[in-house]
């Protein structure tokens, strides 16, 4: 499914914001709205427009499937202007507040001049996370999305399932851009054995048909096939 309308109806109570700076940003509820992952700092203008056309109450929990900033850098402004409570799962829960270092990564040339030019201006907005995860939990979203925990990318990555509507938000861990599903992107992930480790042992487990990736395009029927494929095609690459 190709989004390109800047908010897009997937299915009851589930919108997808494609046009953002950062990650794909879903939004969930009928009613006052939640969050899944909401885009760098400069994502906070047109979330914010959005959110007040549709409830001024703004969002009530803004669920960080990792700690990078184009995840949850709108989540410290958006928190001081609306009352939300920010979730995140534990082992990057530290990193989110600030009170465990922002780890570097080893970069290219050209994208490491490209941080040291425009990082400045883009500092990373720490937030308090008011609800720690760990794998399992479930959270109280769409009838109840479960924790699968899927270290690698980060630490704490997480992917969310929804059994019911056999739907998985799968972040960063696998993404599905230009037509191609993949890994986490190798250059901010300094485990990439864990992060395929998690996909084969804990994806390939569920039951899922719907993929929400944390960029590219939304799959909407055979999904688990589909990423069976890409770890059939990654072992014969090898
Ligand atoms: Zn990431
Ligand atoms: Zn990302």
């Amino acid at each position: 499914m190709r989004v390109r309308d800047p908010l897009v109806q997937i299915s009851a109570g589930l919108w997808m914001m494609a046009r953002t700076w950062g990650c794909n940003v879903y939004i969930v509820g009928e009613g006052r709205p939640s969050f899944i992952d909401a885009g760098f700092p400069l994502d906070t203008r047109s979330i914010g427009r959005m959110l007040r056309s549709r409830d001024p109450a703004g969002p009530e929990y803004l669920v960080a499937t990792h700690y990078h900033l184009d995840h949850m850098g709108s989540m410290s402004r958006l928190k001081k202007q609306f009352s939300c409570h920010v979730v995140a799962h534990q082992d990057d829960a530290d990193i989110m507040e600030g009170t465990a270092p922002y780890p570097t990564f080893k970069l290219d040339p050209l994208r490491a001049f490209y941080y040291k030019v425009l990082g400045p201006l883009y500092p990373y907005e720490c937030v308090k996370v008011d609800r720690r995860l760990t794998d399992g939990d479930v959270i109280d979203l769409m009838g109840g999305l479960t924790v699968v925990h899927t270290p690698g990318h980060t630490a704490g990555s997480m992917m969310l399932f929804q059994p019911d509507r056999r739907m998985l938000f799968t972040s960063d861990t696998i993404r599905n851009e230009d037509g191609v599903l993949d890994g986490p992107p190798p250059q901010y992930t300094p485990d990439m054995e864990s992060a395929f480790e998690s996909i084969e042992e804990k994806v390939m487990a569920l039951d899922f048909d719907i993929l929400l990736p944390g960029h590219g395009d939304v799959i909407l029927s055979g999904a688990r096939e589909a990423v069976g494929r890409m770890l059939q095609e990654r072992k014969v690459a090898r």
